[in-house]
């Protein structure tokens, strides 16, 4: 097994005595019923920290999903508890933003009506959201984008309408469900930069989830490592990388042993799905094997 480099345990202290935004005690969450059933997630808890960002990654099916939706009220959970700022969670909340993969903005509102959606739904003055949204789809360098429709931008301009639309809320956390997933591997590099420098300016904590074990560390304080079948938490890793941080660490010694560290970590789950009986199974005609 790979070896993690050391954390350095002053900045992990540093986070430690933050207070806690975000406790998930003992949750655990159960689809269908009789043969049918399903255990998304079995006795999951961790807390998060006020400003810290933590990457959840593992195997399709882990429960990465169910469990950010959890956060977000958007799934009920069977057992447990969720709590936000000391209060459980119900349901969906301003506090908490959301930003899936799929582009999830209205395709018949313009930029600026996608962004002050939600801003108008909770209450505030026509006035007021066009202030805000103006605001925050500056900050996200969508200025003079204002009149375009979803239709006309590309993928990582409309993550970046969905980031400004789930900030102009003014949340206490962003809940992020493979949110570059979609895009190309350059726009996608520079969404990572941009979003570590949004939120290094506001006081903000991150959940977000990735198949991408580069993007996980190169964001992440830590990183919650889900097993499948049942779904439940591995390991919560700490990663050994300063900040601020910068693709240069990407080679660095400490990054790549992290990323050996998460590979067998995830790995081992992996094995027996992809063990496949080959010796039994004729895949090819005699003859045509080409290793
Ligand atoms: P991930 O996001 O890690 O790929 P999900 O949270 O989407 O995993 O799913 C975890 C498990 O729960 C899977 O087996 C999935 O089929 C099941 N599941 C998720 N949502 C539902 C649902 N609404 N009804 C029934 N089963 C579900
Ligand atoms: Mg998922």
């Amino acid at each position: 097994m790979p070896v993690l480099p050391a954390p350095d345990p002053a900045r992990f202290a540093e986070i430690y005595q933050r207070e806690k935004l975000l406790q998930v005690q003992n949750v655990t969450k159960v689809f269908g019923s009789g043969k049918g059933k399903v255990t998304a997630l079995e006795d999951v808890s961790f807390d998060v920290h006020r400003r810290e960002f933590v990457c959840i990654i593992g195997p399709s099916g882990c429960g990465k999903s169910t469990l950010i939706r959890a956060l977000a009220g958007l799934e009920t959970q069977t057992s447990g508890q969720i709590l936000v700022d000391g209060a459980p969670v119900t349901g969906p909340g301003p506090e908490r933003g959301m930003v899936f993969q799929s582009y999830t903005l209205f395709p018949w509102l313009n930029v600026m009506q996608n962004v002050m959606f939600g801003l108008l739904e909770n209450g505030h003055t026509k006035t007021v959201a066009e202030g805000e949204a103006l605001q925050w789809l500056e900050l996200v360098g969508l200025k003079g984008f204002e009149l375009h429709y979803p239709h006309q931008l590309s993928g990582g301009m409309k993550q970046r309408v969905a980031i400004a639309r789930a900030l102009a809320n003014q949340p206490r956390m962003l809940l992020m469900d493979e949110p570059f997933g979609a895009l190309d591997p350059q726009t996608r590099a520079k969404m990572q930069s941009y979003l570590l420098q949004l939120w290094k300016h506001i006081d903000l904590t991150i959940m977000f989830i990735t198949h991408d074990l580069d993007e996980a560390i190169y964001l992440a304080d830590r990183i919650l490592v889900l097993k499948p079948r049942p779904g439940r938490l591995g390991e919560i890793v700490e990663i050994p990388l300063q900040r601020p941080r910068d693709f240069s660490q990407l080679s660095s010694p400490e990054f790549v042993q992290t990323k050996q560290y998460l590979q067998e970590l995830i790995k081992e789950e992996d094995d027996q799905t992809y063990d496949l009986p080959l010796d039994k199974i004729r895949l090819t005609k005699v003859g045509d094997e080409v290793e």
